[in-house]
C-alpha cells in the first residue's frame, strides 16, 4: 500500500507540473492573440484626495477576459509577458490607448486629469521608452503633463543608465514617476535619496494592516521617507473608513481604493463613445 500510495504522489506532482505549464502555454498563445484583436481593455482606477474624496487622476490598469480561458489577472499575464518578451508591446498599448482617449476628450471640450501607466521593469530599463512617449505625444499632441508613470522597486535594484536617462528625460517633460508597491521589494533605502522620483506608493499590504499598532507605525515610517526626501505618497487599496481616517491622520494626502471606486472601463470613465459604437454611426 505504501508503494502505491507513492506511486500516486508522483503521478499527482507530475500532473501538477502539467496543467502549470499547460496553462503557462495557453496563457501565452491566447495573450498574443489577445494583443492582436485588442482583448485586453483599459481600465481607470480614481485617484483621490483623502480628505475631499475628489478624484485628482487615475491609474490605467489591464482587464482580460478571454473568450477561451476566461479572465486572467493582469498579475499572471503581465508575468507571462514579461518571459516572452511582449511586456513592451503591451505597455505601448496601453500607453497609445490612454493617449487616444485624452486625446478624444480634449477633442469633447472635456476637463482632463492625469492618468498613470504601469510600466513594466525591463521596459523602464529600455533605451526606446522615451522615445516611444515622446512622439505619441506629438503625434496626437497631447501634452506630456497628462502621463504620469508607475514603476516598481525592481527597476530601482537594477538602476542603471537607461532607468536614469528616462526618468531625467521624462520628468523634464511634466511626466510624473511613482514608486509602485513601496515597502514589498528588496531595495536599500540609500536608493531612495539617488533616486529622483516624484511619488512612493504605499502597497495594499500595509494599508491592510494600518488598523494595528504594528502596522501604523510602518505607514509612518514610509510617510517620514517620503517627506524627508520631498515625495508624494499615495495609499493604494484603502477599503474602509476607518483606514481612510487614520491615514488622513498620519499625514497621507492621496489614495486610492475599492472605498472610493473600483477599475472600471476607460471609455465609460471618460464617458467617450466606444470605437465600435462610433463606426456604427457612420
Ligand atoms: P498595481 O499597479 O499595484 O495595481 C494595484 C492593484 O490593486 C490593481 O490590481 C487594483 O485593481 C487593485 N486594487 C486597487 N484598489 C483595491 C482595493 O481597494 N482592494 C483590492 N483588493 N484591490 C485593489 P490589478 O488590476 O489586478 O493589477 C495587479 C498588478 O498587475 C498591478 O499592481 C500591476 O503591477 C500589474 N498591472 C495591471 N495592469 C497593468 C498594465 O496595464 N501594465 C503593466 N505593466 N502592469 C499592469
Ligand atoms: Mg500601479
Ligand atoms: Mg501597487
Ligand atoms: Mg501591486
Amino acid at each position: 500500500a505504501k508503494a502505491k500510495s507513492s506511486s500516486n504522489n508522483i503521478a499527482f506532482y507530475d500532473s501538477e507540473f502539467n496543467s502549470t505549464l499547460q496553462r503557462q502555454l495557453d496563457v501565452e498563445q491566447r495573450l498574443r492573440v489577445a494583443l492582436e484583436n485588442e482583448l485586453l481593455k483599459v481600465h481607470l482606477q480614481a485617484k483621490v484626495d483623502l480628505i475631499t474624496t475628489e478624484t485628482i487622476g487615475y491609474e490605467a490598469l489591464l482587464r482580460w477576459n478571454d473568450p477561451v480561458l476566461g479572465p486572467v489577472s493582469p498579475v499572471e499575464f503581465i508575468r507571462v509577458a514579461e518571459e516572452m518578451s511582449l511586456a513592451k508591446e503591451i505597455d505601448r498599448y496601453v500607453l497609445k490607448t490612454v493617449f487616444m482617449s485624452i486625446r478624444r476628450s480634449l477633442d469633447n471640450h472635456k476637463s482632463v486629469l492625469p492618468i498613470a501607466v504601469n510600466i513594466t521593469s525591463s521596459h523602464f530599463n529600455d533605451v526606446s521608452l522615451t522615445d516611444y512617449i515622446l512622439a505619441l505625444s506629438d503625434e496626437l499632441q497631447v501634452p506630456l503633463n497628462y502621463l504620469d508613470l508607475e514603476v516598481t522597486e525592481g527597476v530601482l535594484l537594477e538602476m542603471n543608465q537607461n532607468v536614469e536617462n528616462n526618468l531625467r528625460s521624462l520628468r523634464a517633460e511634466q511626466v510624473k514617476v511613482s514608486i509602485d508597491d513601496f515597502g514589498t521589494g528588496y531595495s536599500s533605502l540609500s536608493y531612495i535619496r539617488k533616486l529622483t522620483v516624484d511619488a512612493l506608493k504605499i502597497d495594499k499590504s500595509f494599508v491592510d494592516d494600518v488598523g494595528g499598532e504594528v502596522g501604523q507605525h510602518l505607514v509612518s515610517a514610509v510617510i517620514a521617507i517620503s517627506n524627508a526626501v520631498h515625495l508624494d505618497v499615495i495609499a493604494e487599496g484603502i477599503e474602509t473608513e476607518e483606514q481612510r481616517q487614520i491615514l488622513i491622520k498620519l499625514g497621507c494626502r492621496i489614495g486610492q481604493g475599492y472605498l472610493f471606486a473600483k477599475p472600471h472601463y476607460i471609455c465609460d470613465v471618460l464617458s467617450l463613445v466606444k470605437e465600435g459604437e462610433i463606426k456604427r454611426n457612420k
